[in-house]
């Protein structure tokens, strides 16, 4: 690996510039104005791939286009052909507004503080960019691959991930040939100390919830007392949900949880994570969940049932005594592993309607989801992986959850029944999908140096 890690150094810079000219191309998915911009960007990543030697393609969808790229192993000697990895990324980015927050524009990027400052710098473009250079200096140092590699990177990330899901279920026989597993560098480290993998992602089911009243707002000094008022209504449902420390009241609703098992809260425990600072950073009188469960330990893998918005009556200046016509809540629910979106969601809707005071009508919107994510740590992949974090940034790494969600985890998860590695460079303080969006130098220096360890470990 010698000459593989001597090569990324003395190219690091050149890397820089080349990522920044990837950045340059503002692909913004969400918005047709930049349709040719993705295109573009397409464009330029099949050609950077293709440069590097690889088979490089863009395969149209009814969205924005797939970029995919394969190669590295093909002149084996042996019979038993070589194990494939399926490395993600995302070249399209987040919208830039609001644009008057931002120190330097989101498409001129700009090194300030040992930093890359632009739109999409770690999410994704600077994450994918440590694996493509990775794969470089392995084809430039030995003319081919310790394994087979195939990028495969979308245009519509940011907004559903439609397409690629589609590709995904339509090539599933090809995809999955020899397939050791899938990495994914879309999410963060620990912290700038503490490379990780993170095994676990929450779930999510949604839901709109509709209180119905009197046909239209009337008199509160009429009719108060002898109709009954929605919001309050709404307000008596919602109570009857959740506790006031977090503990979801909803009967059966904890039923398939998996409970954390002893190594992982020693693993967490381990990580010492500040509720002090947290508190300081979000200016909180204190911090909220279940008991006998810490921080992290709730963060990661324990459900939670939240109103994401409550309206419904007046809202504007002064009073107005009226009993309003509707009150309406948007909730939605983060889910751990072993529940299903559909059941919940059928468990929720239900117990809403049953609870429902019989003086008003409820209208609960069909639920929507994604399921939870938990990868196997003993799986060989994570263990490669976990090793060449440790190699690549020179520090221990440590497993991780998250508490949002990644759909295509579940999607390559579910269709291809492989490992998926969910190996961050970013950090969380990167601002990805906010002003001022950077990524770390250094970690994009190491993560090249990880990504190349990991292929070499495959
Ligand atoms: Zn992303």
């Amino acid at each position: 690996m010698r000459e593989v890690l001597e090569y990324i150094e003395q190219n690091q810079q050149r890397f820089l510039e080349e990522l920044k000219d990837f950045i340059r191309i503002p692909s913004v998915s969400a918005q047709s104005a930049h349709d040719t911009d993705v295109q573009k960007c397409a464009t330029w990543l099949k050609d950077h791939l293709k440069n590097l030697g690889l088979h490089a393609e863009i395969i149209e969808t009814k969205g924005h286009p797939i970029v995919r790229a394969q190669g590295g192993n093909s002149n084996s000697q042996n019979d038993t052909p070589p194990k494939r990895l399926i490395i993600y990324g995302h070249y399209d980015v987040q919208p830039d507004d609001p644009l008057d927050q931002w120190k330097s524009p989101p498409f001129e990027p700009e090194i300030r503080d040992g930093f890359l400052y632009a739109r999409g710098a770690t999410d994704d473009k600077g994450q994918l960019f440590c694996h493509i250079k990775a794969v470089e200096a392995l084809l430039r140092t030995r003319g081919k691959l310790p394994c087979e590699v195939l990028f495969l990177v979308e245009g519509e990330e940011e907004t559903n991930g439609d397409s690629l899901a589609d590709y995904i279920r339509q090539q599933k026989p090809e995809l999955a040939q020899n397939l050791s597993g899938v990495v994914i560098s879309d999410c963060s480290m620990y912290d700038e100390n503490t490379p990780a993998i993170t095994y676990g992602l929450r779930g999510i089911v949604a839901m709109e919830v509709q209180v119905k009243g009197p046909i239209k707002d009337v008199h509160s000094g009429t009719y108060g007392g002898v109709v009954g008022n929605p919001a309050t209504a709404l307000a008596n449902i919602i109570a009857q949900c959740i506790s006031a420390d977090g503990r979801i009241l909803i009967p059966g609703f904890y039923d398939d949880v998996r409970q954390l098992e002893d190594f992982e809260r020693d693993n967490y425990a381990k990580l010492n994570f500040d509720d002090q600072n947290l508190k300081k950073e979000l200016s909180l009188r204190g911090l909220f969940g279940e008991r006998n469960f810490t921080t992290l330990e709730r963060a990661w893998a324990r459900p939670t049932f939240e109103i994401n918005g409550i309206f419904g009556g007046y809202t504007g200046q002064g009073n107005k005594t009226i009993i309003p016509a509707t009150a309406n809540a948007k909730i939605t629910m983060r889910l751990v592993a072993d529940q299903d979106p559909k059941k919940i969601g059928k468990l929720v809707k239900d117990y809403l309607q049953a609870i429902c005071p019989d003086y008003v009508n409820i209208q609960v919107s069909e639920p929507t989801g994604e399921k939870p994510v938990l990868i196997d740590i003993h799986d060989s992949l994570v263990q490669v992986g976990m090793e060449a974090l440790k190699q690549g940034f020179e520090q221990d790494a440590a497993y991780i959850r998250c508490g949002g969600s990644i759909p295509v985890v579940d999607t390559f998860w579910r269709e291809l029944q492989k490992c998926v590695l969910l190996m961050g460079f970013g950090l969380d303080t990167d601002g990805a999908h906010s002003p001022n969006e950077r990524f770390r130098v250094q970690s994009f220096f190491k993560g090249i140096k990880t990504s190349a360890w990991l292929l070499d470990n495959v």
